[in-house]
């Protein structure tokens, strides 16, 4: 993530709505990478009722990002929603902001990294999100059960993953060492991108020997790993990823998303274990060991659980590797 600064100087984060020194307001272009002042796009003609921020950031304050001259009302992120939270209180307005900012870091990494993001409007392999809930956190709906996972192109994320509460709950009950929105997000757009980049006989090969057969049937696979005690073998991210290939690949290119943007940030802050490129695999990596380290100590410092609390095994790696061949961000 770039380390964004108003005119005024002042630094401005990615999910900032105006300048806390000036008290401009701002928006983020994705197209130019930039934070803007709105008021030097007021004069363009208008694109939206709403002007240059997209009409989910002018109407419900949920997000900061400018709408492109050919777009209509909605950014390139709220464009791709197919269903949002139902805004009955305020607790789910603030749930969707959360899912919105998630969704945006994920986004912005994607772009970052010139994956195609389009919405189903605009292709027909196109990408979209559904924030739903069901009776666990509102007894009112009709749907029992809801799952975050993936689908024909549509990730849908439980809106009860917003609550931090809960989060916190599940991640207990899972036995996980790391639990968050953007995680989520990551994670779900690896399944989109399986599709994407998995696209030829020789990859699918590929994959299969990192991975093993991604064939094998989803849903008995899922089972087994619910129903057995949580152990976590050396070939494997996570405990999760040993339930099923396409979870494994799905872990695994979350972990390739947190690093390239957490090395990105850390590179535009001046730290001299970042960096914004990502051409070679081994630089990369041991700049990523060596930024973990100071992540997690400063954290420490804090009185805070490690930011990565993971160990890169050799099999993880090759299947990080495996993952910046396909994206190839040089
Ligand atoms: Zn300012
Ligand atoms: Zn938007
Ligand atoms: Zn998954």
């Amino acid at each position: 993530m770039i380390d964004f600064r108003c005119a005024c100087g002042q630094a401005l984060f990615f999910e900032n709505t105006a300048c806390l020194r000036c008290g401009s307001r701002v928006g983020y272009d994705p197209v130019a990478r930039r934070m803007l002042p709105l008021s030097v796009l007021d004069g363009r003609p208008p694109q939206s009722a709403s002007g240059p921020l997209c009409r989910n950031g002018a109407e419900h304050g949920v997000c900061n990002w400018i709408v492109g001259e050919h777009d209509q009302q909605y950014c390139l992120s709220c464009r791709l929603n197919q269903t949002i939270p139902n805004l009955c209180d305020g607790s789910r307005l603030h749930w969707w902001k959360q899912l919105e900012q998630a969704k945006r870091r994920l986004i912005y990494g994607l772009l970052n990294l010139r994956l195609p993001v389009a919405s189903k409007h605009e292709s027909q392999h196109g990408l979209a999100f559904r924030f739903i809930e069901d009776r666990r956190s509102n007894p009112e709906v009709a749907e029992e059960h809801v799952y975050t996972g993936y689908a024909e192109g549509v990730i849908t994320i439980n809106v009860a993953e917003a609550d931090e509460v809960r989060r916190e709950l599940e991640r207990r009950h899972a036995g996980e060492l790391y639990r968050t929105l953007l995680g989520h997000f990551r994670h779900e757009s690896g399944h989109y991108f399986f599709h994407l980049l998995i696209d030829s006989a020789e990859r699918t090969r590929r994959f299969r020997e990192l991975f093993g057969d991604e064939r094998q049937d989803y849903a008995d696979a899922l089972r087994r790993y619910h129903s057995r005690p949580r152990t976590q073998g050396d070939d494997f991210i996570s405990a999760y990823a040993e339930s099923h290939p396409l979870e494994d690949w799905a872990e695994v290119w979350a972990h390739y998303l947190h690093m390239t943007d957490t090395l990105e940030t850390a590179g535009h802050y001046g730290l001299p274990q970042g960096s914004a490129h990502f051409d070679r695999f081994d630089d990369l990596l041991l700049k990523w060991s060596d930024l973990t380290v100071t992540l997690n100590s400063l954290n420490r410092s804090m009185g805070l659980e490690d930011a990565y609390p993971f160990v890169l095994s050799a099999a993880t790696l090759r299947k990080l590797r495996f993952v910046h061949e396909l994206i190839d961000p040089s």
